[in-house]
This record gives C-alpha cells, sequence and structure tokens, in this order.
C-alpha cells in the first residue's frame, strides 16, 4: 500500500518520501488476487498494462486437495475484454513493477532500512524519526501516511486502537508449486459438484 499511494501521490505531481525497514522488497506470500475496484485503481496508477502482462488474466478459481479432487471454487466474473478484469499477480511483483514506474518521478524517493520509530506533530509540519543503519534520522513533512501493515507501529504512536478479536489457532500457509495436469480453471468449475 505504501509504494501504491507514494506512486500516485508522486504523478499527482506531490513530492513524497516512503520509509520501508527492510533492506528491500518483502518476497513473503501475501495478496495475489486483484478484483474490480483494486483493478480499477491499479489503472488509475497507471501499472495495469505492466501488472496484466506479468500476471495471469484468469477468470475462475478453485481449492483443491493434493489428489486434484476440488475442495471449493468461484466464478470470479470474467468477461472477456472488460478492462476489469481480475489479474492475479504476487504481492512481490506487484511491488516491483510500482517500483520500476516509481523511478520516472524524482519527486519520489524511497528510502531502504529506515524503520520508523518515532512521530512528532506540531501545527505546522508532522516529524518522523527512522531508525537507519547510520544511527536515527529525522525527516519532517506536512502529511504522513501510515501504510505498515497490521502490526502497524504508526497506528501505535498515534494511538489507534485495532479493534477485533484473535483466533484462538494458528492458520498455517504451504506455498509450493503442483502440476495439475493442465486443467484449466475453468474445467474445474464445470466439474464442481
Ligand atoms: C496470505 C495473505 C494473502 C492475501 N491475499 C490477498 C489477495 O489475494 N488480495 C488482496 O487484495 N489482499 C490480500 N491480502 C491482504 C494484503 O496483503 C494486505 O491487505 C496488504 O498487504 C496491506 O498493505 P499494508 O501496506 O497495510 O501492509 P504490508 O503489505 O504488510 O506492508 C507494510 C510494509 O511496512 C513495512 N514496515 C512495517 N513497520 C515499519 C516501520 N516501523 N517503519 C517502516 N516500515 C515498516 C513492512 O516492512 C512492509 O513492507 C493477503 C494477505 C495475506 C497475509
Amino acid at each position: 500500500m505504501g509504494t501504491f499511494v507514494t506512486l500516485r501521490l508522486a504523478r499527482a505531481g506531490i513530492k513524497v518520501l516512503l520509509f520501508e525497514a527492510d533492506p528491500q522488497p518483502n518476497s513473503a506470500p501475501r495478496a495475489a488476487v486483484y478484483t474490480g475496484p483494486s483493478v480499477f485503481e491499479l489503472q488509475r496508477a497507471g501499472v495495469l498494462d505492466d501488472v496484466r502482462a506479468l500476471g495471469l488474466q484468469n477468470s475462475d478459481v478453485c481449492w483443491r486437495k493434493a489428489n486434484g479432487e476440488i475442495i471449493a471454487g468461484l466464478d470470479r466474473g470474467f468477461v472477456p475484454e472488460h478492462p476489469l478484469n481480475p489479474v492475479t499477480l504476487d504481492q512481490f511483483r506487484l511491488e516491483t513493477v510500482i517500483l520500476k514506474h516509481l523511478e520516472k518521478y524524482p519527486n519520489a524517493k524511497v528510502f531502504w532500512n529506515h524503520k520508523v520509530v518515532e512521530l512528532e506533530d506540531s501545527a505546522e509540519f508532522a516529524t518522523v524519526t527512522c531508525e537507519t543503519v547510520d544511527g536515527p534520522k529525522k525527516y519532517t513533512s506536512g502529511y504522513v501516511i501510515g501504510a505498515d501493515g497490521g502490526k502497524s507501529t504508526v497506528r501505535k504512536l498515534i494511538d489507534v486502537k485495532f479493534e477485533g478479536f484473535t483466533w484462538p489457532f494458528t492458520i498455517g500457509i504451504l506455498v509450493c508449486q503442483l502440476s495439475v495436469n493442465k486443467i484449466s480453471c475453468h474445467e474445474c468449475l464445470l466439474s464442481l459438484p
């Protein structure tokens, strides 16, 4: 979200600094599937063509057991040639596309290895303190946008509660490549009971 918002602001001619705690884009498996409203936003940000070129333009999706048996599936409403058709591209590669586009904007700067640890607010501007390999560094700006995930430091620093509940179990995710004998998702749905 941070890189995406940075691109939108940069395209609007606004000077923007992006602080990322990690030394490079995170390749952990997260988002992968973007449907109507998200696709519209990717289009508005000018990255949709590149996302489509790298991604999959599939219509249906299903979940299978290791033996190929279908557990569940859904039709994501693919309409041939519709500009807002769903697209599948892992978040890491989506971020790589956005970062590539950001290179065109000298008014945007990405600071890797910059972990936000403090936030001060005054009537005129906000000051962000980042932990860096060269020690703490301070930056001032008219606005600060927190896009630092579910455990957001920015949210905690401005004392916004994250209300809800925690499930009493952990969900594990196994990411692997699996050959399914070239069965298309459409065929999967057709064979659903
Ligand atoms: C397994 C999984 C599958 C998902 N599938 C989908 C999907 O198919 N479609 C979809 O739309 N969404 C999906 N999501 C949700 C989507 O990934 C999140 O909604 C989205 O990533 C949230 O964006 P974010 O910018 O808030 O957080 P993140 O993407 O987590 O990014 C936060 C960034 O902030 C950095 N950061 C953290 N703390 C600091 C700090 N103190 N200073 C500086 N940087 C910091 C982190 O290093 C990270 O790079 C999925 C999520 C998961 C976990």
